[in-house]
């Protein structure tokens, strides 16, 4: 029985590879034609700073409204653009429709300092014109690089290439932020936190979740903070949900936070509503 079983099993396993190779090319199709038709559309996540209490910045984060499937979350089709390469062309119209999106948002006086804070992947480092796509989209909506944080993953920084080094200096020029996404969750080395030009440094969710009952996260956290402080660096902390979470990162000297406790990601318009009305109640 057990010789049967393996085969059955084995028959079951190889249908579902050929499943979910159908799947991806599908999927595949699909994406090459989501940004021709126009079906991806931007949320946005207010940063609070912890000083003022208000929104600073917005983190843009990108949704696929699919015909069929509905409103797909990033991490369903982000790997996939970024290993056959259409994350180049999608990067392009998030950086865009990012900076026209703040544009419209400052025409409220109150919201003249609003900055927002893109995600940017390696390959659109390595492979796109970052320099040029980032000073048209900056040009066209009329916003100078005060106005932009671009979000990098850690492995970037790490590398130490030397034509990354020089396009980070040449960004960081133009005055955009540059920000470590997710810091703390692949990487040991930390010399680069010297010698690459960072501003922020975001604290990845996974610690933040629990550090108001795992003692070794919450040392961990208030570790990489310090750190951050003593190198001149700011620190942001992603996937704040609870008042536990919030008091513990303001004793720690955090200096902004984002998560759900605050506000979850929304639409453009919603988003606006939000700043609004928070500056209205302030
Ligand atoms: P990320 O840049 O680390 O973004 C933070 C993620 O955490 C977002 O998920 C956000 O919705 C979620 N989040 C924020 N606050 C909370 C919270 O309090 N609780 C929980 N449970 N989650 C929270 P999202 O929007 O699904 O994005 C996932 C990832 O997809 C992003 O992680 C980023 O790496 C990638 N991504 C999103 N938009 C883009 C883009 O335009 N370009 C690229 N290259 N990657 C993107
Ligand atoms: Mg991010
Ligand atoms: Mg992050
Ligand atoms: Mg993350």
């Amino acid at each position: 029985a057990a010789k049967g079983d393996r085969k059955n099993s084995l028959r079951f396993y190889e249908s579902e590879l050929g499943r979910e190779s159908q799947h991806r090319l599908t999927l595949e199709g699909d994406l090459r034609h989501a940004l021709a038709e126009g079906q991806f559309e931007l949320h946005y996540q207010p940063v609070i700073s912890l000083s003022s209490g208000k929104a600073v910045s917005l983190e843009a984060l990108i949704r696929w409204r699919h015909p069929e499937r509905g409103l797909v979350p990033p991490d369903e089709f982000i790997p996939l653009a970024e290993e056959n390469g259409l994350i180049i062309p999608i990067g392009e119209w998030v950086l865009r429709r990012g900076l026209l999106d703040l544009a419209s948002l400052r025409r409220h006086p109150v919201l003249q300092d609003m900055t927002v804070a893109v995600n940017v992947s390696s390959r659109q480092l390595v492979e796109g014109d970052l320099l040029a796509t980032v000073s048209q989209a900056l040009q066209q909506s009329h916003l100078s690089g005060e106005a932009l944080q671009l979000e990098l993953t850690e492995r970037l920084f790490v590398d130490e290439l030397r034509y990354t080094r020089q396009l980070l200096a040449r960004l960081e020029n133009m005055g955009i932020s540059l920000v470590i996404d997710d810091f703390g969750t692949g990487y040991s080395a930390l010399g680069y936190l010297r010698r690459m030009k960072v501003d922020t440094l975001k604290v990845d969710r996974d610690f933040v979740r629990d550090i108001s009952e795992d003692e070794d996260d919450a040392l961990l956290t208030r570790a990489i903070i310090s750190l951050a402080h003593d190198l001149e660096i700011e620190v942001v902390a992603e996937g704040v949900e609870t008042e536990a979470q919030l008091d513990f990162l303001r004793n720690c000297g955090c200096e902004r936070v984002q998560g759900y406790y605050f506000a979850r990601p929304m639409p453009l318009e919603q988003v606006e509503r939000f700043l609004l009305e928070a500056l209205e109640n302030a």
